[in-house]
């Protein structure tokens, strides 16, 4: 193999890389080490800013197959055509650590899927419980600053996360599954993913469908109890899937939707647009659509996993968001964040790049690249509407059914904190059996034990709201 030169950044070789230039062999360096400069300018920028949640994470490329043609709710290119394959790429992740925190953390994991489909980039960005802490986005940065560090000590501090929660009911149900048994995934390839939000299909009749997605681990559920999960080493859930990937031991999921009808939505007692519940199986089955398989690993992870920019706004001819008020705050904040993270031209990079042509006038910013890929970004036309007809236009045939307004359209802030925060919190606890019962009770009463009596108060008649034999658990474990 012929020698291969260490250059520059600008492509000259290197002729010396262990030694600086110095005056003398103890005296000062001198201004023409500019290949020395140039190393410590690069590495005082090798970071970006860490996201703020989901900062610690991991993602490898994929295939997605149909196995259901779906043409009878949607025109979406990846949902129609049997056996069809679109290729995507996934990131997990923890939520609220940085990115020095451990991969087993009792935390919700990330799931975030893009499908390179032929008509542009489909984000499901969701995590892996079906349901949210919060209905309302107007909360969600007190939540999260309720679950982080401390701001004053800087460490881990459990009563402020209790006193969040029980002044915020709405947080109850996800409260549940993330103390339970399955709040520590053993690793990334033995846990389900969900859209959690509620997001829909639309055909070509102009008929919309609101949809839940599923992704259930062929591998099975495997989790770990709080003990387990600390003496592992904090890497261990990122190494694991990179190394599954390589040995040819491909993680899959088995791709489910729920499917309600827009009329049926008017009536169902659950609104199905509030991230806080799931609907029950019973009355929305699972439909299996197809299967996910990861067969890739990154080359890079910095350009592939910290640069890579998913959005729930992200959505495709055919597939389209849906009311539930967390989903709509999401289709701005994703954005915004990554411009402020990656940057303007996030969506240029190849992780993040549509594998269909890009025609439109975004033109320039910073690191703006896009140039030879699109003929709109070398024209002396940067605007629309314009007289070229070799220039791009917009396509009126991909137009989105209508969403109509439900319920009553005075514009005000409604208050959702008092609706049925604990049903569903109860019907899971109701399905557990007695080890998972007591393994939950534990893992909340060793936090809420460290709140005042006041917030364990309040959280409390919260259990009692959910089920009694929940809440008669927690007060006798909290006087332990
Ligand atoms: P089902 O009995 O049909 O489904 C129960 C679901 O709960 C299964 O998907 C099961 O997953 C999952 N599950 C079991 N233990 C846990 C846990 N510790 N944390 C999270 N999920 C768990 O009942 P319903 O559909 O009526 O739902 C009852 C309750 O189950 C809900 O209130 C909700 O808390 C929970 N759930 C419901 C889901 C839904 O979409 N309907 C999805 C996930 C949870 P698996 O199949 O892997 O065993």
């Amino acid at each position: 193999m012929s020698k291969c030169p260490l250059t520059l950044a600008n492509g000259a070789p290197v002729a010396e890389d262990q030694n600086s230039i110095s005056a003398g062999e103890r005296g000062s360096l001198t201004f023409d080490n500019y290949h020395l400069f140039e190393k410590l300018a690069h590495f005082n920028r090798e970071r970006i800013p860490e996201r703020v949640v989901h900062a610690r994470g991991t993602g490898a490329y994929g295939t997605f197959t149909l196995t259901k043609d779906l043409s009878e709710y949607t025109y979406a290119d990846l949902l129609t055509g049997l056996g069809k394959q679109t290729q995507l790429f996934i990131r997990f992740s923890t939520v609220g650590g940085g990115q020095d925190s451990s991969d087993y953390a009792r935390d919700p994991r990330g799931f975030a899927i893009k499908f390179y489909t032929t008509q542009g980039n489909f984000d499901i960005v969701g995590n892996n419980t079906p349901v949210f802490f919060l209905r309302d986005p107007i909360k969600f940065p007190d939540f999260i600053h309720s679950q982080k560090k401390d701001p004053q000590s800087n460490t881990p501090n459990p009563a402020r996360m209790f006193e969040f929660w029980a002044n915020s009911p709405q947080s109850f149900h996800q409260m549940t599954i993330l103390m339970s048994d399955r709040g520590i995934p053993a690793s990334l390839r033995h846990t389900h993913g969900f859209s959690s939000h509620t997001l829909s299909l639309y055909n070509t009749k102009g008929e919309r469908y609101w949809v839940k997605w599923h992704f259930k681990s062929n591998q099975g559920i495997k989790t770990l109890t709080n003990d387990e999960a600390a003496k592992l080493p904090s890497f261990g859930a990122q190494q694991d899937l990179f190394d599954s990937i390589e040995r040819g031991d491909f993680p899959s999921w088995a791709v489910k939707l729920q499917i309600m009808t827009t009329e049926q939505a008017k009536t169902y007692h659950i609104n199905p647009f509030d991230l806080t519940k799931v609907w029950p199986h019973k009355d929305f089955p699972l439909i299996e659509i197809g299967q996910i398989e990861l067969n890739k690993n990154v080359q890079n992870y910095f350009m592939e996993v910290e640069q890579a920019a998913f959005s729930p706004a992200n959505v495709v001819p055919g597939v389209g968001v849906s009311p539930d008020k967390m989903l709509q705050a999401r289709l701005l904040a994703y954005g915004d964040a990554h411009r402020y993270r990656v940057g303007a031209n996030a969506n240029q990079l190849e992780v993040n790049r549509p594998r269909c042509p890009v025609h439109n006038f975004q033109r320039d910013g910073s690191m703006a690249q896009n140039h030879l890929s699109s003929r709109e970004q070398i024209s002396d036309v940067n605007f629309y509407p314009h007289e070229q007809a070799h220039l791009a236009t917009p396509s009126p045939e991909y137009t989105e059914p209508p969403l109509p307004i439900l319920g009553e359209a005075w514009i005000k802030a409604y208050d959702s904190q008092h609706e049925d925060n604990f049903s569903q919190a109860g019907d899971l606890f109701r399905l557990m059996n007695a080890d998972q019962k007591a393994q939950l009770v534990n893992n909340i009463a060793g936090g809420l034990k460290q709140a005042s009596q006041l917030i364990q108060d309040k959280m409390l008649a919260q259990f009692y709201a959910a089920d009694s034999e929940y809440a008669e658990m927690i007060k006798q474990a909290l006087t332990n």
